[in-house]
């Protein structure tokens, strides 16, 4: 890192994503060839910042491709529509993101979302919120629902704090955070249920049949995930109940669709890394040496590091519950 992205680096942390972004710049070709892998279920948009995954009947993902260079979106979202209503998933990095996904549910359903949750307050899925709003309606905004927690966080830690985003949330129905609840879209429920471990409040939007799972930044796929809010047991026990016991496409934050395989190689990465937290500090090693030391077994496939940091804050995250 050059010491202008280092900086710029430090300026952004609030964003989960950040040095995504910030690795575009130097990230080989390979890799971003990598990063874009096949994908699960026919694509029906694709631009230079994410493709549109069609998941289901009426459920789409759109899986962000940050390594490219382009900032309209870094994190994935989605929409679930049904016969009554239609739900966008995330607000994104930019309003740009947010008005991109609207126009699609547009063409895709025929309406424009009237319904957005935001997942998680970290920059890169909450500050673009305010492209939802559309000035052509006929309808009016969507409603946004976030938790009261996520929405103090986005409004006290964003940066730039924007009028229009500010202007949204207050206007936003509060999720419980301590019980689910059901957005009935008229042939299809789907239950918005309160956890937390990748920050202190996380949602997942979670749907039967078909089994898709929305998981937001508890579930990262392929690349090693930020833990700088992360409260590691707390996140372990989340992961723990969004895994199902049948057939079923998770929704990473970041990364391409997953399958049970793709799952359960993150859950146990992320026991990897506790394992190692965990002998480490019994041993009295400072959180930035183990993490210079550490590295992922082979037998857990390739993951995208951008720089050692991550682990270090990994294990100062374990560091801080032991
Ligand atoms: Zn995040």
């Amino acid at each position: 890192m050059t010491s202008i992205s280092r900086r710029a680096f430090v300026a952004q942390s609030g964003s989960c994503a950040a040095h995504l972004a910030l690795a575009a710049a130097v990230a080989p070709e390979a890799l971003r060839n990598a990063w874009a892998r096949a994908a699960l279920g026919p694509v029906v948009a694709t631009e230079p910042f994410g493709s549109l995954e069609k998941v289901a009947d009426g459920i789409w993902a759109l899986i962000s491709t940050p390594l490219g260079g382009d900032r309209t979106t870094l994190s994935n979202g989605g929409i679930i529509a049904g016969r009554s209503g239609v739900i966008a998933i995330e607000g994104f990095n930019q309003p740009a993101g947010a008005a991109w996904l609207a126009g699609k549910s547009r063409e895709l359903t025929g309406r424009w979302p009237t319904h957005v949750v935001l997942t998680h307050y970290h920059a890169d899925h909450a500050n673009g919120v305010a492209g939802y709003v559309d000035a052509n309606a006929t309808t009016g905004a969507p409603v946004v629902r976030t938790t009261d927690r996520t929405r103090e966080l986005v409004l006290q830690k964003n940066q730039p704090a924007d009028a229009a985003r500010a202007a949204c949330l207050e206007k936003a129905v509060v999720l419980s955070p301590t019980d689910a609840s059901t957005i009935d879209l008229g042939n299809r429920r789907v239950r918005i249920i309160p956890r937390g471990g990748h920050t202190d409040s996380d949602v997942s939007l979670e749907i039967e049949d078909p089994s898709v799972v929305f998981c937001g930044d508890l579930v990262w796929n392929a690349m090693f995930p930020n833990y700088v809010d992360a409260v590691p047991s707390r996140l372990a026990t989340s992961v723990k109940a969004l895994r199902r016991d049948r057939r079923t496409i998770y929704v990473p934050g970041h990364g391409a669709l997953a399958r049970e395989a793709e799952f359960d190689r993150y859950a146990a990465m992320l026991g990897e890394v506790e394992q190692a937290a965990r002998n480490a500090h019994q041993q009295g090693t400072s959180a930035a040496d183990a993490g210079a030391a550490f590295a992922l077994p082979a037998s857990l496939g390739e993951w995208t590091l951008f720089n050692k940091v991550f682990f270090e804050r990994a294990f100062a995250a374990w560091y801080k519950e032991l």
